[in-house]
């Protein structure tokens, strides 16, 4: 058994703010689990189910929701999303760490959860983007989203920016290896919590 409980890293910030690849970038070098959401929006080209996410129906993801297994879920851009309990509690449990791609609303429901071991786990950071013109340019140079998908996007972008002043951390993005950095450290910093070691002596 690890001698310590794992970190849960919440990861919140708009549409275009980076958040995804960092999340990515610290599963795909071993540094975390990512946490496999569920949702009901279309995949995008390129997506792979389970891999990106698991693609339900809404009928499907009512089931799930109903019979409790999620830990959060949220309605996002008008369709349905949510962090299935499976993803995230036996990682804690054996010393792995967890990061989630989050909305807002989702964080919020992360934070208020009773489960000993997630607020003991749980760390949140915001990923703001540069300025609202970088913002702008982010989501509209994403091909894979019509018109009307990002002005609804950049619209909630706004709105999920003024959220930010609920979580713990803050990075204000730049260069996708300077950002990396900067999150990379605070996981590895948070790892040093007394808190989280299991007493052996
Ligand atoms: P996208 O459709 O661009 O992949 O994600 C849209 C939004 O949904 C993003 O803000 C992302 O962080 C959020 N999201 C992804 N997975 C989950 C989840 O499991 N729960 C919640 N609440 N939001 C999620």
């Amino acid at each position: 058994m690890s001698q310590r409980t794992g970190v849960l890293l919440l990861v919140s910030g708009p549409s275009g703010s980076g958040k995804t690849t960092l999340c990515r970038r610290l599963a795909r070098d071993g540094e975390a689990h990512y946490s496999i959401s569920c949702t009901t929006r279309e995949a995008r080209n390129g997506e792979v189910h389970a891999r990106d996410y698991y693609f339900i129906s809404k009928e499907e993801f009512r089931t799930e929701a109903g019979v409790g297994h999620f830990l959060e879920h949220a309605e996002v851009h008008e369709n349905l999303y949510g962090t299935l309990k499976s993803e995230v509690l036996e990682f804690l449990q054996r010393g792995h760490d967890v990061v989630m791609d989050i909305d807002v609303q989702g964080a919020d429901q992360v934070r208020a959860c009773e489960d000993p071991l997630i607020k003991e786990s749980l760390v949140d950071l915001f990923v703001m983007p540069a300025s609202e013109e970088e913002l702008r340019e982010r989501l509209a140079n994403r091909a894979t989203d019509a018109e009307e998908v990002i002005t609804l996007r950049l619209r909630n972008a706004l709105e999920e920016m003024s959220h930010a002043g609920r979580y713990t951390y803050q990075l204000i993005s730049g260069s996708k290896d300077n950002d990396y950095g900067r999150c990379k450290s605070l996981l590895v910093a948070e790892r040093l919590r007394v808190s989280r070691f299991r007493q052996t002596v």
